[in-house]
């Protein structure tokens, strides 16, 4: 008999974790394990907004997949993903069609820009590496742009950062904002009342997943840090040096030269490509088991699944967290249906939530218990060396570890 091939579609959280299980719980002579993504690294994308200040840099959140996925019976095939056909058991890729007994589409988010004019052309989205470094490059360049400029042909625009959104993501990354500003202005010799941050958003209150105590803690810092905060305000229109956004006070058209949407994220278009309209926002909802409607051998995971918990009518949010725990459980299924023993249900373990606010400031809810500033900053830090060593090993972990970071006050 010929081994079973298990094929796993992106290096994220998600499916690098179930490569890496897979590859440890399985004998060669008894499965042949493929991972696919277009790039040769898996990124720590919950660290994405750092690079994109400049504040940490790519080859920091990134590493090498070969070493990790290195057993005599797993390999990495660096290729993009074409399409699926599930008729046939077949991914073609830009490099080769690979025929699966069982899948793992683990495919990730893209930004969503839902539609609205100009978003996709003219912001800066935090998506991937190259993006992240854009953004640090083209602030850089700004205030550098700024400060040589003769006095005359300053454009204040420069010193202009407008940021769409105050999910997580938008969050976090005016918190990068917050720490790096003061050394740009200092580098360039800026005086930093000239900068203006500014984000719109559509949400009416900030961070509602923490009490609204600890959120207006965490707008008051970003607000001394220089941020001013637009809320209930939507934004409908992106022109290469502007938004354009409606609130109760009618339209109103902000301008700057670097303009950032963190509006939102969808999973992989391929997910409605392949699964048609059962697929809502990139997101297909799973069986308990994590296998998709109809196919009891392929697993959908991470950004590109939406996991109902028991007892729940709405999906988990999609989080590096939820993604990992779903990577494991999904190698161990198939483990199971190779060792003709039944798939069991998934069940999310919910740690808790970490905000970080640049390298010195954050909040966390663990389970209802909040930690604060430094600390809970360090934690994130923490929780990246953790989860490197779940998706990669301990030897990996150790090798790529930022924890050293904690004593470095
Ligand atoms: P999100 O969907 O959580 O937030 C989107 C934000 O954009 C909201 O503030 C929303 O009001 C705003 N928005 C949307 N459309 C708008 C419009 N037209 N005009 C103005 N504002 C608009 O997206 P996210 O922050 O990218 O997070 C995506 C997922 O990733 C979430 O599930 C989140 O929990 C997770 N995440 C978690 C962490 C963490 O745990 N530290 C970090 C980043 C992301």
């Amino acid at each position: 008999t010929t081994r079973p091939h298990i094929v796993i579609l992106g290096a994220g959280y998600g499916g690098l974790c179930a490569a890496y299980r897979l590859q440890k719980k399985l004998q060669p002579g008894q499965a042949m394990i493929t991972l696919v993504d277009r790039n040769g690294y898996h990124v720590n994308k919950i660290s994405l907004h750092e690079v994109a200040l400049g504040n940490a840099l790519s080859q920091d959140i990134s590493y090498d997949l070969v070493p990790v996925v290195r057993q005599p019976h797993a390999r990495v095939l660096k290729a993009e993903v074409l399409s699926i056909d599930r008729k046939n058991q077949l991914v073609h890729t830009s490099e080769e069609d690979l025929a699966y007994d069982y899948l793992v589409i683990a495919l990730g988010f893209v930004p969503e820009t839902f539609g609205i004019q100009g978003m996709a052309e003219n912001a800066f989205q935090i998506e991937n590496l190259a993006q992240s470094e854009a953004i640090a490059r083209h602030i850089e360049d700004c205030f550098r742009r700024y400060a040589f400029a003769d006095a005359a042909d300053r454009d204040p625009l420069d010193l202009a950062i407008l940021v769409g959104g105050s999910g997580f993501t938008g969050t976090e990354l005016l918190g990068e904002i917050g720490d790096r500003v003061p050394l740009l202005c200092k580098k360039y010799g800026i005086d930093q009342s000239l900068v203006s941050i500014r984000c719109v958003s559509a949400d009416h209150q900030f961070l509602p997943m923490f009490s609204p105590k600890e959120a207006q803690e965490v707008m008051d810092y970003l607000v001394s840090c220089g941020i001013s905060f637009y809320m209930d305000a939507m934004i409908h229109e992106a022109t290469p040096k502007s938004f354009r956004f409606k609130d109760e006070n009618g339209d109103h058209e902000f301008k700057a030269n670097t303009l950032i949407w963190t509006g939102g994220v969808s999973g992989s278009p391929l997910m409605k490509e392949t699964f048609g309209d059962a697929v809502k926002r990139g997101r297909l909802i799973v069986n308990s088991d994590l296998t998709a409607p109809g196919y009891d051998n392929i697993y959908v995971l991470g950004d590109c699944a939406a996991f109902i918990s028991k007892g729940k009518d709405r999906p988990e949010p999609t989080t590096a967290q939820i993604a990992t725990q779903m990577g494991y459980h999904a190698a161990d299924n198939i483990v199971r249906t190779i060792l003709r023993r039944p798939r069991h249900a998934f069940v999310y373990h919910y740690r808790g939530t970490v905000c970080s606010l640049g390298a010195r400031h954050g909040l966390a809810d663990l389970k209802g218990r909040t930690v604060k500033g430094f600390l809970a900053m360090r934690l994130k830090l923490f929780i990246e060396s953790v989860t490197d060593y779940k998706v990669s090993g301990l030897y990996n972990a150790i090798k790529h570890t930022r924890l050293f970071k904690l004593f470095n006050f």
